[in-house]
């Protein structure tokens, strides 16, 4: 077979709100700048976020920003991280106003701002219910006005990297048209995959959102950092769990339980609906298992937005009221909503220094690879993040990881150099042929359906020894039935069947590393709540764990966090 091979500057994986910010700063500074997507650029899932995105304008202040951030994190965000982060925000709605986001306005004129979740001030700014969209758009057309070029349905597969010289030097790709194998090679690769909720059952999650450069991460021998935390998002549709956004508690909205009770006063009695998304999820939980959910199966909570009015949910949550009354026929402006919580963000990722530089370990990087948005942790949000707060991460770290990227490939003027396609692409072809060549013809989307379930039930909300102990060795007989499936479908043009088997071998990779690094993690911290370490243990615990692969064993350490300004507290509720 002959394998192709194309020799860039910069190569970006992934077309959402973290690779468009990069391949800005790359393509703006002169370097040849491709950027790989297996969906089109305005179908990434940046463009799904509904509530908005934080800054702190006018009277609040950036210090206030970060503490909110940290308190949220459940003191495990690096300040250093969040520093940058929370300053850099004003200058980045300032940037997509000019540029043509039409954030919603305040009667005089100032950016609208909306109240999120554990927030000291309204700082979310947002465009209705559609800011991620706008965002995208916005960020996309700039994009296209530098020239970068952009393929989209083409499929990231391995990262190619050199372990003695620690480098990374391009990855390879499948073209989903027609299934054929290309070498991409390039002094710089950032990696920016977005998220990976798709391994539980409900999420809130788009189906690209299978963890690809987690998987890629962990085949190369590298490093994931806090994958145990998982943030679970209060106000998923009952039925599907796809998400009603925080800011229909932001424009005051509240949570009843079958009784009629508003029992958010009996877990966070002075944040009450917007407390951290952790604890409210918790809540709903604790009161659906406690036999007081509501719906048929007595599996919801009712979210009650009435009293906001027809015209106010209209014109501040349009797309909200479309999705219950078009997914759950239910009306919000008549009725409570039917609501649930849904695996939504992961805090966890690819482990970076705050110039978005993977790391090797804690006192080495990786030549030539960066990553960005929520495939990364640098970490900003910690063992929680705060709403409002990745939209913001996936465009201030993304610029981070172009501008380095471009500094690195100026300064070392470094040109890797590829053998022929088909040695590079070796490994790859062969991962692709193994699927087609099991005796069994097992299918694996019933695999993949009790993974989903399996981490829903006991690696979601609440988590304990047994349960994940199971879940570990479901998940490694899962793994030994993966390599006895068969795709069945052999045609090379679309084939969806085989994309989806390589999301799922890559599911099941990550999935592992979030089971082992919470069975690990003896503490409840943030979205990570152990039933059987109910308590935060700051003397012990306060560390971010790091999760690879050795001889097929996952192998955790811990590294410590960079403290600042603000020590540990309890969190309020
Ligand atoms: C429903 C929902 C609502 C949200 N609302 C908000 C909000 O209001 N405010 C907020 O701050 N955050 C919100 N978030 C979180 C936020 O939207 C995301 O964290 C953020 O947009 C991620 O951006 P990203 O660029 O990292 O990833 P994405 O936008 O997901 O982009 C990932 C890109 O990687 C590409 N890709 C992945 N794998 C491969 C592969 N193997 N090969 C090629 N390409 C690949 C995809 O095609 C895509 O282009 C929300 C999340 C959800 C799920």
């Amino acid at each position: 077979m002959h394998t192709t091979v194309e020799q860039w500057d910069v190569i970006v994986l992934g077309a959402g709100l973290a690779g468009i910010s990069a391949a800005i700063e790359t393509k703006k500074r002169g370097l040849r700048t491709l950027v790989l997507s297996k969906v089109h650029p305005l179908r990434s899932h940046s463009g799904a976020a509904q509530g908005g995105i934080n800054a702190a304008l006018y009277y609040d202040t950036p210090r206030s920003h970060i503490k909110d951030t940290i308190i949220g994190s459940d003191y495990l965000a690096d300040q250093d991280a969040v520093d940058i982060l929370c300053n850099s925000a004003p200058r980045i709605i300032q940037h997509l106003d000019n540029r043509g986001a039409l954030f919603n306005r305040t009667e005089d004129g100032m950016i609208a701002q909306r109240p999120f979740g554990a927030q000291s001030y309204p700082r979310t700014c947002f465009v209705k219910d559609r800011t991620g969209l706008v965002c995208l758009n916005t960020m996309y057309e700039e994009a296209l006005f530098y020239g970068v070029e952009f393929r989209s349905e083409w499929y990231a597969l391995d990262l190619l990297y050199n372990p003695a010289e620690q480098t990374a030097y391009g990855l390879t790709a499948m073209n989903l048209v027609n299934s054929s194998i290309h070498v991409f090679i390039g002094a710089e690769v950032i990696l920016a995959g977005g998220g990976y909720g798709r391994a539980f059952s409900r999420t809130s999650n788009a189906y690209a959102n299978t963890g690809d450069t987690l998987g890629m991460i962990i085949r190369a021998g590298l490093s994931l950092q806090d994958m145990e935390f998982v943030q679970f998002h209060p106000t998923g549709l009952a039925d599907s769990g796809i998400l009603i956004s925080e800011a229909a508690r932001g424009e005051g909205g509240i949570l009843l339980n079958s009784e009629g009770e508003r029992f958010m006063q009996n877990y966070a009695p002075h944040k009450l609906e917007l407390a951290p998304r952790d604890i409210v999820s918790r809540a709903c939980e604790t009161e659906i298992r406690e036999g007081r959910g509501v719906g048929p199966r007595k599996d919801g909570i009712y979210l009650d937005v009435r009293h906001l009015g027809a015209p106010h949910i209209h014109s501040r949550l349009p797309e909200l009221y479309d999705l219950a009354l078009t997914l759950q026929g239910e009306n919000m402006i008549e009725e409570p909503i039917r609501i649930a919580p849904t695996a939504h963000y992961s805090m966890g990722g690819i482990p970076t220094d705050t110039r978005a530089q993977v790391k090797k370990d804690i006192n080495s990087l990786v030549r030539g690879l960066y990553a960005a948005g929520e495939c990364a942790c640098v970490s900003v949000h910690g063992a929680n993040r705060l709403g409002g707060n990745s939209l913001l991460e996936a465009i201030v770290y993304g610029r981070r990881a172009g501008r380095s990227a471009a500094e690195d490939a100026l300064l070392n003027k470094y040109t890797p150099s590829a053998k022929d396609g088909e040695h590079e692409a070796s490994f790859s072809l062969e991962r692709l042929q193994s699927l087609y060549l099991s005796e069994k013809s097992l299918g694996f989307f019933e695999l993949r359906d009790r993974l989903r379930n399996e981490m829903m039930r006991r690696s979601g909300i609440f988590r304990s020894a047994d349960d994940m102990s199971i879940a570990r060795e479901t998940i490694y007989h899962l793994a030994g039935e993966f390599r006895r499936c068969r795709v069945q479908d052999i045609t090379p043009f679309y084939n969806t069947e085989l994309q989806e088997a390589l999301e799922f071998e890559n599911m099941l990779l990550y999935s592992s590393a979030i089971v082992e690094s919470a069975l690990a993690r003896k503490e409840s911290r943030g979205a990570h709540y152990r039933s059987d370490f109910p308590h935060r243990d700051d003397k012990n615990w306060r560390n971010h764990s790091v999760f690879c692969f050795k001889e097929n064993k996952g192998s955790i350490h811990y590294n410590p966090v960079l403290s600042g300004s603000f020590a540990p507290e309890e969190r309020y509720g």
